[in-house]
């Protein structure tokens, strides 16, 4: 059920993560009031065509739909996901999420962030303590011999543990490899039941979603944004993640999430 990877099909799955965790620092970094969504995509763009790399987010869709038309997902505020970039110009404590991808030799990685423009307000900084904190909660979950499930719950409790939050159950993280979304899914909140068994070799997109206040989504009519239904603001954490034989290896990490994995980090090479 889960694609398990070679060392070398991990090794060309880090190097389309670092060129996610480039461009996302890239677009990160570019963000300020003033400027609009598609300035941020095409510092992406730029990013994937420096690094031979091309993007698994452009045109995806076209089988269901309304092909997506940028390299990056930048959703403002209450727009929790999918947001389409465009004229959209952020302002000063604009929420802005950034999901990213790329692709090197037919290896995919994925990953997303939450920023502020300008002056922050504390809710909004808290909320994204929240969703990295329970990306790193979930991730510490990624055991051989563990379950999917054992992520989905960490996550969960992390969220929970901080207050009251909504977290996005429409959308999940997912397994990721030679395609962008693979078996298994990753929910973001406890499923009872029976859960895929993490081996070495296995690769997850893990990505929790949260909003300060509900859960419930709304698609809106352009194919692709979707919204917290009561206006909330809301924020994704996402990187891909491998299990190698040696431990966790944050592959959209430019550190490979050493610094915050502690005995747990495991990467391949020398
Ligand atoms: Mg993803």
């Amino acid at each position: 059920m889960i694609q398990l990877k070679s060392a070398e099909q991990i090794l060309l799955m880090r190097r389309a993560g670092l060129v996610v965790a480039e461009g996302l620092e890239a677009m990160t970094a570019a963000v300020r009031a003033g400027v609009t969504t598609a300035e941020i995509d095409a510092v992406g763009r730029e990013v994937l065509a420096r690094r031979g790399a091309t993007s698994n987010f452009l045109g995806y869709g076209a089988e269901y739909g309304t092909p997506f038309p940028a390299v990056a997902c930048i959703s403002v505020n209450e727009e929790l996901v999918h947001g389409i970039p465009g004229p959209r110009v952020l302002a000063d404590g604009d929420v802005v999420s950034i999901d990213f991808g790329a692709v090197v030799e037919g290896w995919h990685g994925d990953a997303a962030r939450t920023v502020v423009v300008g002056q922050a307000a504390q809710e909004d900084l808290d909320l994204i303590d929240v969703v990295r904190d329970a990306f790193w909660a979930g991730t510490r979950r990624m055991r051989a011999g563990g379950k999917v499930s054992d992520i989905s719950k960490a996550i969960e409790q992390a969220i929970r543990a901080h207050g009251r939050y909504g977290v996005l159950r429409d959308f999940t993280g997912h397994g990721i490899g030679d395609a962008m979304h693979m078996a298994p899914d990753v929910p973001n909140y406890h499923v009872r039941g029976r859960s895929p068994v993490i081996e070495p070799g296995t690769v997850l997109a893990i990505e929790p979603m949260v909003t300060r206040g509900t859960h419930r989504t709304l698609d809106l009519d352009d194919g692709w944004t979707v919204v917290s239904r009561d206006g909330s603001r809301g924020a994704h954490w996402e990187n891909t993640v491998a299990l190698t034989e040696r431990g966790l290896w944050v592959l959209t990490e430019p550190d490979g999430g050493q610094s915050l994995l502690g005995d747990l980090f495991g990467p391949l090479g020398d």
